[in-house]
This record gives structure tokens, sequence and C-alpha cells, in this order.
């Protein structure tokens, strides 16, 4: 079986064209050929960068190490991947579930740890993206995927005012609904001139793969401390590996991302465990001094490690020790809200209508919550014999997954304000409720059962 490619130069219609084959817009292609409404539909994907040919070659002989993308998946996305046919095509053996996150406050120490069954699944991006494709493969011969074709130019159709669209192969399509899953930066947003409002974090998001020192096994745990400069995560991935996102002000993430492999995972290791102050004369001998930086940090870790318990031990992550080569990079983070996600013939999903920081690791979430909502929307337009391309149809969409949306756009957001502050009264209120919610059992299960619904 295999994905067709348009090749003729004039103008071809379809009735839905998804720009972006990130994981909205390849979820939404299956799920929409899933759907026994929808699937007669003439569904086209347009994807500017190489998309099939990596994807199939993980599929087919994943690498031995795992890739730098990785995300964390609620409950409720995997149940609709599920549903939808796309997880049996998921490389189980390169994912782990987790029932335990431990979050804990960088200046006071304030500790807090949230247990569920299967609270997330950390999976690499490619490792979604090249399950999507087989279930597309799977499920149509109908479904054109082009890859390597940007979307250039994006007009109105003079007669009937359908997105037309100019691919970079010369070629052009018109659709009857347009469906933006283009992100950030969409140029779908742009053509349906929907205002995007929101505000630059001012941080970086540093990734890595590393590796917890052989020899001692724990549970898998989520860990994620709170620095002033932003939070530092360790989300687990099999084998005691572990996947790093790293938040962090800009001229700390340069010193990072210029220090050697070694004296990188030192600095890690210390950003889990030293109190602020140290962390801050760290960087400074990072930029200045770094031939010295992985003795000074193995010697403060020493006498911070001798101070503690077994039990206090427990509490922090074990050290690690390898890093896999060239797997880190850094992505801006900022806060995105659109003002609506429907216009007449067009619809945004995912980071096309809004971006988060990943300190909640939601953001994917929240397109696959999208996705689900705008396919329910689309069958009961074509059921009762609606136009899917026209506002009235597509509204009941954005009135569904605005509202929820803007909340978590908004707690995530606030959660950032209030932890990247060391100013006194801030972190004694924070740590405050931060004590109540670990020790009130049933404000805990609430806020548990709340994690995974999103
Ligand atoms: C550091 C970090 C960690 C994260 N961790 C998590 C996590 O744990 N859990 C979670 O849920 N989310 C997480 N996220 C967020 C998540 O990565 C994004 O929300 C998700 O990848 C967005 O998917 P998307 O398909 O909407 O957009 P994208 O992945 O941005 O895909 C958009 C696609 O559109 C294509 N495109 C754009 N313009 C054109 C054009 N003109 N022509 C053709 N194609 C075009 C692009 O090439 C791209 O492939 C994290 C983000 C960061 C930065």
């Amino acid at each position: 079986m295999s994905l067709r490619f348009l090749s003729t130069a004039r103008t071809q219609l379809a009735d839905i064209v998804i720009i972006g084959g990130g994981p909205a817009g390849l979820t939404l292609a299956a799920a929409v050929k899933n759907s026994s409404i929808l699937s007669s539909l003439n569904c086209r994907l347009v994807e500017g960068g190489n998309l099939i040919g990596p994807l199939k070659s993980f599929h087919q002989k994943p690498p031995s190490n795992f890739t730098n993308r990785v995300v964390s998946l609620t409950p409720a996305t995997i149940s609709y991947l599920s549903d939808i046919g796309v997880w049996k095509h998921i490389k189980e053996d390169r994912v782990e579930s987790y029932d335990n996150i431990v979050a804990w406050d960088g200046v006071s120490g304030a500790q807090i740890d949230f247990d569920g069954p299967s609270l997330a699944t950390m999976c690499e991006t490619v490792n979604l993206q090249s399950a999507l494709l087989a279930r597309i493969e799977e499920l149509n011969e109908e479904t054109a995927i082009m890859d390597n074709t940007k979307v250039e130019n994006i007009t109105s159709d003079e007669i009937n005012g359908w997105p037309v669209l100019q691919l970079s192969s010369g070629e052009s399509l018109k659709a009857r609904l347009l469906v933006g899953c283009d992100g950030y930066n969409s140029p779908v947003r742009k053509f349906a001139q929907i205002e995007s409002r929101g505000w630059s974090y001012n941080r970086w998001g540093i990734v890595a793969t590393l590796k917890f020192k052989d020899g001692e096994f724990r549970y898998p745990t989520g860990w994620q401390r709170f620095l002033p400069s932003g939070p530092v995560a360790l989300l687990p991935l099999p084998d005691n590996w572990t996947s790093l996102v790293w938040s962090t002000k800009p001229e700390y993430a340069d010193i990072l991302l210029k220090l050697d492999d070694d004296a990188f995972l030192a600095m890690v290791n210390a950003a889990v465990k030293l109190p602020v102050e140290e962390l801050e004369i760290l960087y400074k001998m990072a930029h200045e001094d770094p031939e010295n930086l992985v003795g000074e940090i193995t010697w403060r870790l020493n006498v911070f490690n001798e101070k503690l318990s077994p039990q206090e031990t427990e509490k922090y992550p074990l050290e690690l020790d390898t890093i896999v080569a060239k797997s880190r990079a850094k992505f801006p983070l900022k806060m995105s809200h659109a003002d609506t996600y429907v216009e007449d013939r067009v619809a945004l999903v995912g980071d096309a209508a809004h971006t988060t920081h990943p300190l909640a690791g939601q953001g994917l979430n929240m397109g696959q919550a999208d996705v689900k909502s705008l396919v329910a929307v689309l069958e009961k337009s074509m059921e009762r014999g609606l136009d899917i391309g026209t506002k009235l149809a597509l509204e009941p969409y954005f009135s569904e997954r605005y509202p929820a949306n803007h909340v978590l756009l908004g707690v995530v957001d606030k959660l950032h304000k209030i932890y990247s502050t060391d100013i006194a009264p801030i972190v004694m209120a924070r740590s405050f409720g931060v004590n109540i919610l670990n020790n009130v059992p049933f404000v805990k299960d609430y806020v548990v059962s709340k994690m995974g619904e999103k």
C-alpha cells in the first residue's frame, strides 16, 4: 500500500486540506480516514519538511538511541490514539509510562509527589508520528500526503471564496475546508487574519537524552525542580534513560549549550540538587573557567550528598552519567492563543491555535483534544447535511475547545510566573500551598484525576 502523490499542475479540489505534518496534522488525517462518516472525503495533507522518508525509516529500523524530542502523553491522548487505531503501531519498547511525579521548589525545597496509575507516558515525537503515518497508510489509498512541499501563498477564490493554496511544487489546491496544523507561525492563521495574543517567556527549553548511572533501580518517576530561572525536568524513558527538559534564561542556555558533554551532564546533576546560590556561581564558572567545572561540581555534590539521610536521598533523582551525543537542542518558549479557531473555510488546530510553556507537558495533548473535538463536529455536520467548511458548521469546535485551552494556558502561565521568583513572601506562600496540597489527600487526588483528563 502506498500514499498517492499529486502530480498535475492544474488546481485540484479537495474537501479537507491539512497544512502541517506535525503530530496535530497527522492525527487529524488519521482520524478523518478512521471515521466511517468522514472517510469518503477527499483529504490532503501538505508538509513543507521531509516527512515520509524519515518516519518510514524510523518505523522499519529505529535508531538504537532515543531521539531528543520526547513528549509526555496523557491517558486521554493515549485512549484517543487507541480509539483511532494508532497506538498499536507505536513502538512500545521505546515508551515509558510512569505513575509518580515529584516536583519541588528550588528555593524553599517544598516538595509534592503525585501518584496515580499511568499518570503519563513518555513517547518520542518521531515514534508517535511514524505510528500515525503507518495508520494512515493502513486505512486508505486516498489521502495524499505531499511532503517537501511548502505552502507559499494562500488566496481566496474569487467566485466562491474557498482558500486556494500555491505550493512550492508549482501545483495549486482549492479547499472546501482548510485546516491549519501549521504550528506557531501558522500561515493559515495569517491568511484568515486571526489575531494571536501572548508573549515570549524569554526562556529557552533545552532538551537532551541522558541516562542515570547503572546499578541502582528506581520505579519510573518524573522529576521537576522549579528554579527561579525556570524548571528543570527529568522524565523517564526505558532502561534508566531519561529525557531532559530544562527551561532557562537565554544567557544560561547559551552557556549550557557551549559546554562539552561531561560539563553539561555535571550541570544537570547540580541543577537538580544544589542550592540556587551555588548554581549562580557554577554558571559564572561555566562561562569563565569551564575546564574546572566538573571537578568543582563533583566536590559540591559530594558535600551535599554526605549530608543526606537514606530517606532524603530517595527524594532526589539518581546521578546521571551518560548523554547521547548531539542530543542537546533548544527551543524558544512562549504563550500564545488565537482569538478564534474558526473562520469561514478555515479551522486552526494544535500549536497554530495555542502554544504553552512545557512545564506541564500539555502542548501536544491539547492539540490531540482539538483533533478529537473537530472530528466529532465535522461528523455531526456531515450527518446533518451541512457544508463542513462553513463557519456555522465549525463554531461548535471553537466553543468546545477555546475555554478548555484558555483555562490550561492560564494555569500554566501562572505556575511559570509564581515559580520564576525568589521573592520571600511569594516563596513562602507557594511553599505553604504545596505543603497543604501534599498533605491533604482528597485535594491531591482531585489534582491527579484532572492531570490525566487533558
Ligand atoms: C521543549 C519542549 C517540550 C515539550 N514537551 C511537551 C510534552 O511533554 N507534552 C506535550 O503535550 N507537549 C510538549 N511540547 C509541545 C509540543 O511539542 C507541541 O505542542 C507540538 O509538537 C505541536 O504540534 P503541531 O502539530 O501542532 O505543530 P508542529 O509540530 O509545529 O507542526 C507544524 C508543521 O507545519 C509545517 N508547516 C508550517 N508552515 C508550513 C508551510 N507554509 N507549508 C507546509 N508546511 C508547513 C511545519 O513544517 C511543521 O511540520 C513541548 C514543546 C517544547 C518546545
